[in-house]
């Protein structure tokens, strides 16, 4: 079997996009100013990149699964006028204990589950184990570990609040720290260069 290529799967809310508590109306959505070029230095870099994140607010019925579609679409539109690619967009709309079937489920793509960075090996071709994850959340790199990616945590969003206030706890340390989503690719695609083939 042929080796995949290696894939950034950035997190939304808190690294792409202002955190900002649930986005129950596309009115709440606001990309950060770097978030088309970070996907575009991953783009250059030979990356794919793809869009994993959790949208429990569904489930809750804080929203509908519409409205997700329709922020990223807005998304992958901003993205793609500052001439960047994004690869796949993966999200998960369910919630173990809360809503309605089909939302209420354990499901499998619930962050830091596995189920949406096995799409991105399945459906795009990405060779995990030299991929990343880049989130603001320790839910973040856990998903990173639980594939055998690597985890980049961001300060933006929770990233600085839980680097503070959690990382003592944390069985492991991120594999990279970054300002930013941004700074986060620059130095990933710096790493590249100085690892051993
Ligand atoms: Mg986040
Ligand atoms: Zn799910």
């Amino acid at each position: 079997m042929s080796r995949g290529r290696p894939a950034i799967l950035f997190d939304r809310d808190g690294t792409l996009a202002h955190e900002v508590g649930y986005v129950n109306h596309v009115s709440r959505f606001a990309l950060y100013p770097y978030a088309a070029e970070a996907v575009r230095a991953a783009n250059r870099a030979g990356f794919l990149a793809a869009v994993v994140t959790n949208q429990a607010g569904v489930a809750r019925g804080y929203f509908p699964e519409s409205l997700v579609q329709e922020v990223h679409a807005r998304m992958r539109g901003a993205i793609e006028e500052a001439g960047a690619r994004v690869d796949a967009i993966y999200y998960c709309p369910h919630h173990p204990a809360t809503g309605a079937p089909p939302y209420r489920q354990d499901c499998d793509c619930r962050k830091p589950r596995p189920g949406m960075a096995r799409r991105a090996e399945a459906e795009l071709g990405a060779d995990l184990s030299c991929s990343w994850v880049v989130g603001d959340r320790f839910s973040d790199l856990e998903l990173a570990w639980a594939v055998g990616a690597r985890g980049a945590l961001v300060k933006t969003g929770y990233g600085l609040g839980e680097l503070t206030y959690g990382s003592a706890s944390w069985r492991r340390q991120p594999d990279l720290v970054a300002a930013h989503a941004l700074e986060a690719v620059q130095e990933i695609v710096a790493r590249i260069g100085r690892e051993p083939a």
